[in-house]
C-alpha cells in the first residue's frame, strides 16, 4: 500500500468514526465528558432577591429624604424575615440572605456608621444596589446547557446549582491494547540479554486515560501469528477500538497486517508520511476501529496524538478534535531528513517576538528522553531538509 499524507490519513479516519451513544453518569464522574442531553432549569435561580454583600437592607427612596434609619433586626444567610420593611427602617443582612419584602437595596457595612439602633449613611443609595434579583440567573423551564457542551468544573458547579445529580453524557470508548514483541519484559523485571522493558503499554494506558477513555490491556503478546490473531479477535469482541503496539512494519515477525487481512478487516492505510511514525495502520472491522501503531516508543506516542486521540474525542461527542497549531519561530537551526512531514520535539518559549522553538537533541524514535524534556513540536514540511534559525513553522504544545 502507498504512503499517504497526514491530512489524508486523518480524513479517512474521521469518515469512519461514529459517536458512541449516551449513558447516565453521576455528576462528579461526568467531568470532561460531553453533555448528551439538553438541560433545563427546574427552578427559578436565585429563588429570591438576595443580598450580594454583608450590609443593611433598606428602601432606596428613603435615602432621598434622610440618611438615618432605624435598625429593626438581622437576617442571616439561610434565614428570612416574614414581615415587611417599612419606611425609615433597615435590616442588617448577610451575603446570600433574602431581602425582606419592601427592601430594594443593600448598603455595605463598610459605608455606614451604627449608633445604637440607628444606621447612619453617607449618601443616598440607588435602587437595586448590591441586590441579586430573583430569576436573574435563570428561570424555570429555560435552557441551561445544550447537548454537546463539554463538562468542565464550571458546568459541574452549575449543574449542581440546578439540582442535577445525574446527567446523560456521550460514552467513552473502551480501548483494547495489544502489546506485541518477544523482546519485551515487564517493567519491574531486571533486564536480560536482548530484552527491553515494555514501556508502550504504560504510555498507551496513560494516553488513553488522559483523553478520558477506558483501556483494556491484554498484556504482552508474543510475536506468534496465531496467538496474536486470537488476542485480536478477543479485543474486537470486548472493545470499541483496538490499538496494537509494534509488529506493524515489514519485518519477519510483523503480523498485524496479515492478520487484519485474514479476519476480513477493511484496511484503509498502512503507511503515513510522518516522522516519527511511518508504519501506522488504520483498519475497520465490524464498525470498530483498529490502529496498528509502530513499536518505537516515540513513534507510538506521536501517532497516538496525531491519529488516535482525535478519533477518541469524536467518539465521545467532542467537536474539536485536533490540538491548536501556532506559528513558531526557530530559535536554533534544525537539520532533518527529506521525505516525510517531520514532527520535531522542541522546547517552545513565549518571548517578546512570539513563540520560539529550541532544539533538545536526538529525535531517535526509539527513545523518550528528548520527549520528556519537550513541551512542544514544530512541524517541518516534507521537502525541507534544513530549517534555519529565524524561520517560522507551524507548531503546537504537547498533550493539549
Ligand atoms: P516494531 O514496531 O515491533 O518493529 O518495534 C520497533 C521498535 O520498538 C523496536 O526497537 C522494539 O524493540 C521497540 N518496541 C516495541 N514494542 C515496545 C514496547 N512495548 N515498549 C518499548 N519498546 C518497544
Ligand atoms: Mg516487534
Amino acid at each position: 500500500m502507498t504512503m499517504i499524507k497526514i491530512e489524508d490519513a486523518l480524513n479517512r479516519i474521521m469518515k469512519e468514526v461514529k459517536i458512541l451513544g449516551v449513558e447516565t453518569k453521576d455528576l462528579i464522574s461526568s467531568l470532561n465528558y460531553i453533555l448528551g442531553e439538553d438541560i433545563y432549569s427546574k427552578d427559578i435561580l436565585p429563588p429570591f432577591n438576595k443580598s450580594a454583600m454583608d450590609g443593611y437592607a433598606i428602601k432606596s427612596e428613603d435615602t432621598n429624604n434622610t440618611l438615618t434609619l432605624e435598625i429593626k433586626g438581622i437576617i442571616k444567610a439561610g434565614g428570612y424575615y416574614e414581615g415587611e420593611l417599612r419606611s425609615g427602617e433597615a435590616f442588617k443582612i448577610m451575603t446570600g440572605a433574602p431581602l425582606p419584602s419592601g427592601a430594594d437595596a443593600v448598603i455595605e457595612i463598610e459605608k455606614v456608621k451604627v449608633e445604637g439602633n440607628k444606621l447612619v449613611l453617607e449618601d443616598a443609595v440607588e435602587k437595586g444596589n448590591h441586590v441579586i434579583k430573583k430569576g436573574e440567573e435563570i428561570n424555570m423551564g429555560d435552557l441551561a446547557l445544550s447537548k454537546g457542551k463539554e463538562i468542565r468544573p464550571a458546568e459541574i458547579g452549575f449543574l449542581a446549582s440546578l439540582g442535577y445529580s445525574n446527567i446523560k453524557v456521550y460514552k467513552a470508548p473502551t480501548i483494547a491494547l495489544l502489546i506485541t514483541g518477544d523482546e519485551l519484559i515487564d517493567i519491574d523485571k531486571a533486564l536480560e540479554k536482548g530484552k527491553i522493558r515494555n514501556s508502550n503499554e504504560y504510555s498507551l494506558t496513560a494516553l488513553v486515560g488522559a483523553v478520558g477513555a477506558k483501556s483494556l490491556s491484554l498484556g504482552i503478546i508474543e510475536d506468534e501469528k496465531d496467538i496474536l490473531k486470537e488476542k485480536m479477535k478477543y479485543a474486537f469482541e470486548h472493545a470499541d477500538m483496538v490499538i496494537s503496539s509494534g509488529g506493524a512494519s515489514v519485518g519477519d515477525y510483523d503480523f498485524v497486517e496479515d492478520i487484519l487481512k485474514e479476519i476480513g478487516a477493511n484496511i484503509h492505510f498502512t503507511k503515513v508520511s510522518i516522522k516519527p511514525g511511518k508504519p501506522v495502520t488504520f483498519a475497520t472491522y465490524k464498525e470498530k476501529l483498529f490502529f496498528g501503531l509502530p513499536g518505537n516508543p516515540l513513534s507510538l506516542i506521536t501517532t497516538f496524538e496525531t491519529f488516535v486521540k482525535p478519533s477518541i474525542l469524536k467518539m465521545m461527542g467532542k467537536d474539536s478534535f485536533c490540538s491548536k497549531e501556532i506559528s513558531v519561530i526557530l530559535g536554533d537551526n534544525f537539520k532533518v531528513k527529506k521525505g516525510r512531514t517531520k514532527y520535531v520535539y522542541v522546547n517552545i518559549k513565549k518571548e517578546d517576538e512570539g513563540y520560539v522553538a529550541y532544539e533538545l537533541g536526538s529525535q531517535c524514535s526509539n527513545h523518550l528522553m528528548t520527549l520528556s524534556k519537550a513541551n512542544g513540536i514544530i512541524i517541518i514540511p516534507e521537502d525541507i531538509e534544513i530549517a534555519q534559525k529565524g524561520e517560522v513553522f507551524n507548531g503546537r504544545y504537547l498533550f493539549e
